[in-house]
């Protein structure tokens, strides 16, 4: 690993990693004078987790402590482990972190691991793995959900994930490759990214200033393989760009981002839907995805590729069938434009429109911040272990906002926004 480390150092470019550092950390985050920070990344993206520390401590950061994983040692797990380990997670872990979210702690995740790393393992120890390791974050992540405190996704470009999007090239210009596309799409490739991402949120914040005066009442999406209604979460308000946690911070959590997103109503989806891109979902991929929805719950489910897959996932638990997310992004988005397959929901969700299976976000409803559970339940937001995108949206697929009288207005066509 210590070499595999060195190496993807070597390769991407110094200024640009210190960029992506300083970005996560007065865009991503906002870190505050006095906050504490936790890091979760892969072993290998240690030098951006120096260069985070760095800018963190700069910017008046209280500790910042990092966490690791390391693809190695997942596997050795899946190699070595008796039966029962899989069973297991480290609720200690989770519990702690939910502490420390609670004490206002900022976070930063960094992704960069193979997306197919399991893909060769018992897909049953897979499934088991998750579904201890989901019902044992779910302390934290509700606080994640729930935008009690500033936090933030950014990307390394390890070797494995690398060669899976670029397979025709060597390890080395793979990473080169990834880098840059990493760099470009979080717009650290500009002199002034900050400025950028202020350009950048204030446009999409002209897009949900407009959806949030219309207040549709369901989007129709039609397309090859789609004729879709979505309906919304009484009450719901759209998001994108940075947008403001419980603690008064105001953050961009995903770097990059290119989608305006809200609440569906998890009981007023009716109609089928066919995925437009491949899903990468925990080292499996799930492609030519297509449901039907009755009620709001997917009665159907049928793929090409990773079909046992999915119908394990739907049947994670009541919410898991059912949508937590409907997002909106342009077909010309630059992640689309790039062409290329990410096997990563940070990015390819970026590419394309999509609708996520499992947990909404409170966030995503007016006032969320002082709504209990149970109002949100009321209202139509629905409650999963699970949170999972999926991309729906291409060049041939239109979205109408339907009014509460049934009225159509056009917001998209060809994959594009109407104005
Ligand atoms: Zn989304
Ligand atoms: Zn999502």
């Amino acid at each position: 690993m210590m070499n595999n480390m060195s190496n993807e150092n070597s390769l991407i470019d110094p200024v640009k990693l210190d960029r992506l550092a300083e970005t996560a950390v007065k865009v991503g985050l906002q870190l505050q004078p006095g906050q504490d920070l936790l890091i979760t990344a892969p072993s290998a993206a240690l030098p951006l987790v120096r260069r985070i520390a760095e800018h963190a401590y700069k910017a008046g950061a209280g500790l910042v402590v990092p966490f690791f994983t390391d693809e190695q040692l997942t596997l050795a797990r899946y190699q070595f482990a008796p039966d029962g380990s899989f069973d297991k997670a480290a609720n200690w872990l989770y519990e702690g972190m939910a502490k420390a979210f609670s004490a206002n702690t900022a976070r930063l995740a960094i992704v960069g691991d193979d997306p197919m790393l399991l893909s060769a393992q018992d897909p049953a120890k897979v499934s088991r793995a998750n579904k201890a390791n989901s019902i044992a974050y779910q302390p934290a992540l509700e606080k994640i959900a729930g935008f009690d405190i500033n936090w933030n996704i950014i990307a390394w470009p390890g070797t494995a994930w690398a060669k899976l999007v670029f397979p025709n090239e060597t390890a080395d210009n793979a990473v080169r490759k990834l880098a840059d596309a990493i760099f470009a799409a979080s717009r650290v490739d500009r002199e002034d990214p900050i400025a950028a991402w202020a350009d950048h949120n204030a446009k999409l914040h002209e897009k949900t200033a407009w959806l949030n005066q219309n207040r549709f009442s369901a989007l129709h999406f039609k397309g090859p393989g789609t004729d879709l209604t979505v309906g919304l979460a009484d009450g719901h308000e759209w998001h994108g760009g940075a947008s403001t946690a419980k603690n008064g911070i105001t953050c961009n959590p995903n770097i990059p981002t290119e989608e305006v997103f809200t609440t569906p109503h998890a009981h007023r989806v009716e109609g089928h839907v066919s995925s437009t891109k491949p899903l990468s979902y925990n080292g499996t991929l799930i492609d030519n995805i297509s449901v039907r929805f009755e009620a709001g719950r997917i009665v159907e489910a049928k793929a090409s590729r990773g079909e046992d897959v999915l119908k394990k996932v739907l049947e994670t638990d009541e919410g898991a069938a059912r949508l937590g997310e409907v997002a909106l992004v342009p077909h010309s988005s630059p992640i689309s434009k790039s062409g290329l397959l990410f096997f990563n929901t940070l990015f390819d969700e970026n590419a394309a429109c999509h609708i996520a299976l499992g947990q909404c976000y409170a966030k995503c409803f007016l006032d969320g911040a002082s709504l209990t559970p149970e109002q949100i339940a009321a209202q139509g937001g629905n409650k999963s272990l699970i949170h999972i995108d999926w991309m729906i949206g291409s060049n041939e697929v239109d979205i109408d906002g339907v009014g509460v009288n049934n009225e159509h207005v056009p917001i998209f066509r060809k994959g594009e926004w109407i104005s």
